[in-house]
């Protein structure tokens, strides 16, 4: 089984240090400030039950510039070439009006979306169920998956989570 998946979120939710985590390599550029990532980054992991190719794409964002308005045509464009979506976000921060707006453009896409709750380390349990219940209400979600990208937690289990949907 293999297939592409891209990594959406709005900036600093942690896709580069998800990345980075799963591929296990400095690929994906890692910085505070938002849009640092301004290419489409393939990595490849391999697995005993199968292979997928990822997509760290720029985020997607409401556009406030030319760059951004392009950024978020590249993002798009990847979201329809992909066989699966990763949406992170960060469940410290809660939903926000960045995560409501890639929702809203979530609507157009047939590809299963899994909600990927990062920074676990960071919150009580009743804080993560609350924002499950909150991201479950405006979206059907393939599958929902609590990980801590730093630390490393239930990567592995979302990896194979998502080579089932390939
Ligand atoms: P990106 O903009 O979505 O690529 O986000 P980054 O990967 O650059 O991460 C933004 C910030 O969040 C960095 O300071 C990361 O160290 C931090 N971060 C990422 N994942 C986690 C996590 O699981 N737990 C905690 N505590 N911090 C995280
Ligand atoms: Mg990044």
């Amino acid at each position: 089984k293999s297939g592409f998946v891209a990594i959406i979120g709005r900036p600093n939710v942690g896709k580069s240090t998800l990345m980075n985590q799963i591929i296990g390599q400095k690929i994906a550029i890692m910085s505070d400030k938002p849009q640092t990532t301004r290419n489409k980054i393939h990595g490849v992991y391999t697995s005993g039950s199968g292979q997928i190719v990822f997509l760290d794409t720029p985020g997607i964002h409401k556009p406030t510039s030319k760059l951004g308005d392009y950024m978020s045509k590249v993002a798009h464009g990847t979201l329809g070439e992909v066989d699966a979506v990763m949406f992170l976000v960060d469940v410290a921060d809660g939903i926000g009006g960045g995560d409501r707006y890639i929702i809203e453009q979530l609507k157009h896409v047939t590809t299963p979306v899994f909600l990927v709750l990062n920074k676990i380390d960071l919150v009580q349990p009743e804080k993560l169920f609350e924002v499950i219940v909150q991201y479950k209400d405006l979206y059907s979600f393939a599958e929902v998956v609590p990980v801590s990208a730093l630390k490393g937690n239930n990567v592995t289990t979302l990896l194979e989570q998502i080579i089932r949907y390939l």
